[in-house]
């Protein structure tokens, strides 16, 4: 019986990756996205297609407990179980600090901290009943060491994924392990955005000399979810090609 993957904001950048990746291994993959349907249904059928695996597409904002759950039943109601889960979905609203508000704030909270919680809580209950499952929470770098207060409380929300991935390791275990992988740059729609002269900057501080492409986040999370990550638990790993 093949297994499934449920990754988070998947329609596009690290999330999208993360679901070819995991169906290229045989996974069913159940994609979530917040606004663009399109993209998620032109996934779902590459996959199908390209790697001959069933898909779910399903609508949910991860920071609404409700709907959470309905994706959630979804899954298992199509596919019977959920083995891995993928917290990926995050949104970080680039402001100059003075203008940053509590708004702000609490949006950035809700989506990237609060929603890996309450899709960690709905999932779980699947794969403690199964005694089996991994949780991979998207954290970043920010969480790590942080020198951008124009992302002040992204990376707020970041560092609180690492503590929320410690504690649901020692809340799930020894079933379920839970581990954070900490990007650095990437090339997404995230960073699609910045000033030319920002992102060389930053290239100049990667001992790499460039961002991450979106796949190579992707292939770190597919190896936490492998039975050679076993045990791997309760644990960050950076992703940053390294970084001044
Ligand atoms: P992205 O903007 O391309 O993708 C984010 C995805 O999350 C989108 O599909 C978006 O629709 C979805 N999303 C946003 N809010 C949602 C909500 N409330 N409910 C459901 N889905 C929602 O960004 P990305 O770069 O692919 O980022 C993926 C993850 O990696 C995020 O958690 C991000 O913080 C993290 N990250 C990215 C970088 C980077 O440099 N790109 C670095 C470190 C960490």
């Amino acid at each position: 019986m093949s297994k499934v993957v449920l990754v988070t904001g998947s329609s596009k950048g690290i999330g999208k990756a993360t679901a070819i990746e995991f169906a290229k291994k045989g996974y069913n993959v159940v994609i979530n996205y917040l606004t663009d349907e399109n993209s998620a249904n032109e996934l779902a059928e590459y996959l199908q297609k390209e790697y001959k695996i069933e898909t779910l597409v399903v609508k949910a904002d991860v920071s609404n407990e409700k709907q959470v759950q309905n994706m959630v039943n979804q899954a298992i109601e199509k596919f019977g179980k959920i083995d891995v889960l993928v917290n990926n979905a995050g949104i970080a609203i680039d402001k100059e600090f003075e203008d940053r508000t509590v708004e702000d704030w609490k949006r950035t909270l809700e989506v990237n901290t609060i929603g890996t919680f309450l899709v960690s809580k709905y999932a779980s209950e699947n794969m403690l009943k199964n005694k089996s499952g991994r949780i991979i929470n998207i954290s970043s770098t920010n969480g790590i060491n942080t020198f951008y207060p124009t992302s002040i409380d992204y990376d707020a929300s970041k560092a609180a994924i690492i503590n929320l991935t410690n504690n649901l390791s020692i809340q799930f275990a020894p079933y379920i392990n839970v581990n954070a992988v900490a990007p650095g740059w990437v090339n997404t729609p995230m960073n699609q955005e910045l000033p030319k002269d920002f992102i060389e900057e930053e290239t100049a501080r990667i001992h790499k000399k460039r961002f991450a492409e979106p796949e190579e986040i992707a292939k770190v999370i597919l190896f936490l979810a492998s039975d050679d990550a076993e045990y791997i638990n309760g644990t960050v790993i950076k992703v940053d090609g390294g970084m001044m």
